[in-house]
């Protein structure tokens, strides 16, 4: 009998550093623990955490891809762009990363307005005192903090009753032009992933045709096996793949107790596909004539 030695990689995880509640280290540890080989972080526009999460890594001989979930926009609908080993210290993607951290704290006073005209009395002080090690302020955040008050049992019902767009507190911000991201992202050197491409509403933004067009600027590939995507959209997605010979990820999403629903490697990455993102990596990185991260094995 020969033992299997599967590889369980899982390329899409939050820490504190955004909007998941465990701190970078933890989140690696955990993630050993669990029983993957290879683990992503991807805090949402911030590369904050990398050091602390490879220093854990790096102790318990755990492979780690330093990455990262940067909110864009295409056709003015929200789109998660993953950025895989890019050097955050590229000029045209540092800037852009500062732009959309500023636009989350901007956005957080006029979601307080909204608030307090439903009768609901949060200070900006009550959302930063549950979110400190937090780069990326969000309204996951804003959520906690509705939360600490007995407003709602949980961030699903603060999303639901208040956050979400269509909601009465929900408020626009500032996010990335899409295309523009891909590039900045290949030019730095990383690996552009579209995260969730069909989850809820974005599977009319991100047709096939626009996927293509995508994929001339940059893009590498899709992450088809995610929680938000039902079988459908997986059977479709690996269409999309296939005819476009993307890479295909999968990956659970984690955001600690955030999404109590979302288990750090809840879904994988096959090995193959990990290999093919790593080339990518090494040419996108040999073409930047940048110092990019490499990622760490295990
Ligand atoms: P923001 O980054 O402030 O625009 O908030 C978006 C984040 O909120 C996403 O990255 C998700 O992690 C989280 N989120 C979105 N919808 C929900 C929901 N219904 N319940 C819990 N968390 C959500
Ligand atoms: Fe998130
Ligand atoms: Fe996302
Ligand atoms: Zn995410």
């Amino acid at each position: 009998m020969t033992a299997t030695t599967d590889v369980r990689i899982d390329l899409h995880a939050h820490s504190d550093r955004s909007d998941g509640t465990d701190p970078p280290g933890e989140l690696v540890a955990k993630a050993a623990r669990a029983g993957l080989d290879v683990v992503a972080l991807t805090d949402h526009d911030t590369s904050i955490g990398w050091d602390e999460a490879a220093g854990v890594a790096g102790e318990l001989g755990m492979g780690f891809v330093p990455g990262m979930e940067i909110s864009c926009s295409d056709s003015g609908a929200a789109v998660h762009l993953l950025a895989y080993l890019p050097d955050p210290a590229y000029q045209p993607l540092a800037e852009e990363l500062r732009t959309i951290l500023d636009g989350r704290v901007r956005r957080l006073p006029a979601t307080l307005d909204r608030l307090r005209e439903l009768g609901i009395d949060i200070t900006a002080e009550d959302v930063r005192r549950g979110s400190r090690p937090a780069e990326a302020m969000g309204r996951p955040h804003i959520a906690d903090a509705l939360i600490a008050k007995g407003v709602v049992a949980n961030r699903e019902e603060a999303f639901d009753r208040y956050l979400s767009i269509g909601r009465p507190a929900y408020v626009e911000r500032y996010a990335a032009d899409l295309t523009e991201m891909v590039r900045r992202v290949t030019e730095s050197g990383g690996v552009p992933v579209l995260a969730h491409p069909w989850a809820r509403h974005s599977r009319r933004i991100l047709t096939r045709e626009t996927i293509e067009r995508l994929v001339d600027a940059g893009l590498a590939g899709l992450e088809v096996d995610h929680p938000d995507h039902d079988p459908g959209a997986r059977a479709g997605l690996r269409d999309v793949v296939t005819e476009l010979d993307l890479v295909m990820t999968g990956s659970g999403d984690y955001h600690g107790e955030g999404k109590q629903q979302f288990p750090l490697g809840g879904e994988v990455t096959a090995e193959a596909e990990f290999a093919r993102l790593t080339a990518r990596a090494a040419s996108n990185a040999a073409a930047s004539g940048r110092r990019t991260p490499v990622p760490m094995l295990p």
